[in-house]
């Protein structure tokens, strides 16, 4: 066993030796679990009783102690080679790589396509701010385009116009967990010869015409932040590829450093990323822990489950708002595209409306819905203008974003809602609706 640990993780367990060099600190220790167990089950009305009951787990725990031992292995171990064998059959991809967030993947993705200072990204102008992190991070121009009216993903058309000599990426984002037009988006790529990283935070387990969304260009990153469909104990991301780049994955993910490869004689090396292009960049460290690998091989049963429960719910309110002629539905699957119904993109015709989304989402709150901002177009937000960016051209360049944030869509929840929660959406919906009607 030590020698198999020996080529796994040379900080740990360098092997057969008397005294193995072993760069651990404390280990886990019965106090530390009893504190995990309280803070993810914290004590409810009745105190009392609660304490008692945690008496019991202590004991029961010390008993357990007993019979097995504690781990010493908390990051970076068979756990997430676990979780990332796991994802590449499910995904049927090459390369898979789990990091501290989808943000990270993106961050490996750009740098593997040789994303340099001064190079173009495009990414949709209806996103969260992170797709461009790292593209404004290290100076690259980020362009963006406008969006598809219906599903509000980023549009092929708008791209097209928009790419040139210097485009080095393109950034697809599947959002709320609806695929892009990604025929279009691979076709304009292959011809112009660039790179395309999916943003697939919203869409793990979509598929479209037969491959799983995030692994059709040449990376994808996906999210397992809290707030996903499903997730890594709080934060996580996986990154994706089925290009030799994945090769680099793993040194890509721990400051150029692949703690996976047996070390001879205990010379090491620490190489740079070679990007497409031959450009050369530093690795970071978005190494994550075996904790959040084992709670999502975990979650990763029950996903097919999760997307059924949330299709059901977008189709239950698809169907009751069929009548009404002011509200857009929401794309649903179809044969060659299922999507991962992270979230319901409503939209409203409010040209047919007194008043537009603003004035709904009002009259919404005041039934006690939806108290959250919808994505708002990124040029917007001051940190682009702050970078220099001249954000009132870039609007003008997007007016269907423009159109959709002000006056058109919004996002509702559709994670398992009961019954009685959901009936009473549609029909707040439903009444505001009319209340808005000329
Ligand atoms: C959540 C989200 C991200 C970022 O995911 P992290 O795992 O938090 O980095 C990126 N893009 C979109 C569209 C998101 O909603």
């Amino acid at each position: 066993m030590g020698s198999e640990k020996a080529k796994t993780d040379f900080r740990y367990d360098t092997g057969e030796a008397r005294v193995p060099w072993a760069a651990i600190g404390e280990n886990l220790n019965i106090d530390d679990l009893e504190s995990i167990i309280k803070f993810i089950i914290p004590s409810g009305e009745d105190e009392f009783a609660y304490n008692q009951q945690m008496a019991n787990v202590r004991e029961e725990i010390k008993k357990l102690i007993g019979k097995g031992r504690l781990v010493s292995k908390l990051s970076m171990g068979s756990q997430v080679q676990a979780l990332e064998k796991e994802v590449k059959k499910m995904l049927e991809v090459k390369h898979a790589c789990f990091v501290t967030n989808a943000t990270a993947g993106f961050e490996i993705g750009l740098k593997l396509s040789g994303l340099k200072p001064g190079d173009e990204v495009i990414a949709p102008a209806i996103t969260f701010l992170s797709t461009i992190t790292y593209p404004l991070q290290i100076g690259a121009r980020v362009v963006l385009a406008d969006v598809d009216p219906v599903t509000l993903n980023i549009d092929p058309r708008d791209i097209e116009r928009k790419i040139t000599k210097r485009t080095k990426a393109i950034m697809p984002v599947h959002i709320g967990g609806y695929p892009c037009d990604m025929d279009s988006i691979m076709k304009l790529a292959e011809k112009n010869d660039i790179m395309v990283v999916e943003d697939a935070a919203h869409a793990f387990g979509g598929s479209y015409h037969g491959k799983a969304v995030g692994t059709i260009g040449d990376f994808g990153s996906y999210s397992f932040h809290e707030v996903k469909n499903i997730n890594s104990f709080g934060e996580g991301g996986i990154v994706v590829t089925n290009s030799e780049y994945g090769e680099q994955f793993a040194s890509s993910r721990f400051g150029g450093f692949d703690i996976s490869n047996p070390i001879d004689k205990w010379l090491y090396d620490v190489v740079a990323l070679k990007g497409k292009g031959d450009h050369y960049s530093m690795a970071g460290n978005h190494s994550s822990t075996e904790i959040q690998a084992v709670v999502l091989l975990n979650q990763l049963k029950r996903l097919s489950g999760i997307l059924k429960t949330r299709r059901q719910n977008a189709e239950f309110l698809n169907r009751q708002f069929e009548k009404i002629e002011e509200i857009l539905p929401c794309p649903l699957d179809t044969d060659k595209i299922k999507g991962t119904y992270h979230l319901y993109l409503f939209q409203l015709d409010h040209r047919k409306l007194k008043g537009d989304i603003q004035v709904f989402k009002a009259k919404m709150n005041e039934r006690g819905i939806i108290q959250i901002p919808h994505f708002a177009p990124l040029y917007r937000f001051s940190y682009m203008k702050q970078l220099g960016y001249d954000t009132e051209s870039i609007r003008k360049t997007c007016p269907i974003a423009e159109e959709a944030f002000l006056h058109k869509f919004t996002h509702l929840p559709l994670y398992p809602l009961t019954e009685e929660q959901l009936s009473y959406m549609a029909d707040s919906i439903i009444e505001c609706v009319k209340e808005m009607k000329k």
